[in-house]
C-alpha cells in the first residue's frame, strides 16, 4: 500500500527543481533539505514571471517550489502559467506563513501541497507524494491514450474487414456463377460419354461450386447485415413472424412442426432484418429437431425500453460450452450430412440484434431443447415496462 512517506523511483535523469524564491538563504535551506533527503537534483531559481516562463519552456521542470509572496510577483501566478502552458508539473508552495483559508483556496486552485518554511523537514515527504501522484497521472494518461488509439484502430480494421468481406463476396459471385454453370453443363452434356472417373470428378466439381455459391451468398448476407442503416420505422413482429412462417412452409410441413406464437410487440427495427432474425431462429428450431415433430414457441416480454423475445424448441439442444461460440461465423457443431448449413445464420442474428443495441443468447439443456433469447428496442409509443 502507498503511504505518504513511500519513496518513488528516482527519475532516469536528475530531478529538475524550479524554485520561485527571492531569498538566497531560503533557497539554500530548501536545497539542503532536499540533499539531506537524498534527492539527486539540479535547481534553477527565478524571481519574476518572465524568468519563470523562460525556465518552464527551456528546462521543463519536474517540480516547482514556489514562495507564496515575492516582492514583484506571487507564487500562485506560477500555477496559472503552468496551466496556460498546458504542462502538468506539481507545484508546492514553500512559504513563511499561510492562513488555513488561503491554504485551502490554493489547494483548490490546483497547488499540489504547501510547506511552511519553519517546517522544511516535511518538504521531502510532500515532494515524494507530489512526484508519485504525477507519475500515476502520466501512467493513466498514457493508458487512456493507448486505449483510445486501440479502439480507433479496431474500428478502422473492422470497417476494412467488413468492406473486404462485402467486396470479396459480391465480386466473387459472378466468376463463380460461370464456374458453376459450365461445370453443370459439362456434367449434363458429357455424362456417360467419358469414363466413370470423369463423371465422378465432374460431379465433385459441380457440388463444390454449388457449395461455394451458398457460402458466398451467406457471407454476403452477413456483411450486408452490418451495412444496412438501422431502421427509422417500427416493425410489427406479428406480421413479420407470419411472413417468416410462410417462407418456412416447406420445412414446417416436412417436419410436422407446430409453431405457437404469442401476441408479439412492435419494435424499433427494420422489418426485413427482424424477419431474417426470426426466420433463422425458427428455421434452426425446426432443423435441429429430434426424431419427433418439433414444437416451437415464440414469445416476447417487456424489459424496460426493450422487448425480450424467446424462440424455444424441444430439439437436440446445445451444451453450455458451445453456447457462445455458435454465434461466431462458420461455427457449427455438426457435419453437413447430419444437418445442412454453413454456420452463418446465428452470426447474422447477432449482428442484427447488436446493431439495435440488443443482446442475443441461448439457454439450453442438451437432449431436451433450446431457447434463443434476444432483445430489441421497443417501438415508438410502446408503454415502457408494459407486459406482453
Ligand atoms: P447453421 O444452421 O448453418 O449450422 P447457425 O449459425 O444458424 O448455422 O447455427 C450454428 C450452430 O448452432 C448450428 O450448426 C447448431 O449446431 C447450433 N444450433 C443453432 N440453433 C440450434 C437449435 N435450435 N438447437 C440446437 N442447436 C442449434
Amino acid at each position: 500500500m502507498n503511504t505518504s512517506t513511500e519513496k518513488i523511483e528516482p527519475p532516469a535523469t536528475k530531478l529538475r527543481v524550479l524554485q520561485v524564491e527571492d531569498n538566497p538563504l531560503d533557497v539554500e535551506l530548501v536545497q539542503r533539505e532536499l540533499r539531506r533527503a537524498g534527492f539527486d537534483f539540479t535547481a534553477a531559481v527565478v524571481q519574476t514571471r518572465d524568468e519563470f516562463i523562460c525556465q518552464v519552456q527551456a528546462q521543463c521542470p519536474h517540480i516547482v517550489l514556489a514562495d507564496y509572496n515575492l516582492p514583484q510577483w506571487r507564487g500562485m501566478e506560477a500555477l496559472a502559467i503552468l496551466t496556460h502552458e498546458n504542462v502538468d508539473v506539481p507545484l508546492i508552495l514553500v512559504t513563511g506563513a499561510l492562513g488555513e483559508v488561503t491554504a485551502v483556496e490554493c489547494l483548490k486552485k490546483g497547488v499540489t501541497d504547501y510547506v511552511l518554511k519553519g517546517a522544511l523537514a516535511r518538504l521531502p515527504v510532500a515532494m515524494h507524494r507530489a512526484l508519485r501522484e504525477k507519475k500515476l497521472r502520466d501512467q493513466r494518461k498514457e493508458a487512456e491514450e493507448s486505449l483510445a488509439r486501440k479502439v480507433e484502430e479496431l474500428a478502422r480494421s473492422n470497417q476494412e474487414l467488413e468492406q473486404f468481406a462485402y467486396i470479396a463476396s459480391h465480386d466473387l459471385q459472378e466468376p463463380l456463377r460461370m464456374v458453376a454453370s459450365y461445370t453443370q453443363l459439362l456434367g449434363e452434356r458429357y455424362r456417360g460419354k467419358l469414363d466413370e472417373t470423369a463423371d465422378k470428378y465432374i460431379g465433385y466439381a459441380v457440388e463444390g461450386a454449388q457449395r461455394m455459391q451458398t457460402l458466398i451468398q451467406d457471407l454476403l448476407a452477413f456483411s450486408r447485415a452490418g451495412r444496412k442503416e438501422p431502421a427509422k420505422a417500427d416493425a410489427d413482429s406479428n406480421a413479420v413472424v407470419k411472413d417468416a412462417l410462410l417462407n418456412l412452409t416447406a420445412s414446417i410441413q416436412e417436419s410436422g412442426a407446430i409453431v405457437v406464437c404469442d401476441d408479439l410487440p412492435v419494435v424499433a427495427a427494420d422489418r426485413l432484418q427482424l424477419g431474417q432474425l426470426l426466420q433463422n431462429l425458427i428455421g434452426n428450431a425446426i432443423k435441429f429437431r429430434k426424431e419427433h415433430a418439433p414444437t416451437i414457441s415464440v414469445k416476447a416480454e417487456a424489459a424496460g425500453d426493450f422487448w425480450q423475445f424467446s424462440v424455444s424448441d424441444n430439439g437436440i439442444g446445445i451444451s453450455a460450452e458451445h453456447g457462445e461460440a455458435i454465434f461466431s461465423v462458420f461455427h457449427r457443431l455438426h457435419t453437413r450430412t447430419e444437418y445442412p448449413g454453413n454456420g452463418i445464420g446465428l452470426s447474422i442474428c447477432r449482428k442484427i440484434v447488436e446493431r439495435y443495441g440488443g443482446k442475443i443468447w441461448v439457454e439450453s439443456t442438451p437432449g431436451e431443447g433450446s431457447t434463443f433469447k434476444f432483445t430489441l428496442p421497443a417501438g415508438a409509443g410502446q408503454a415502457k415496462g408494459a407486459s406482453a
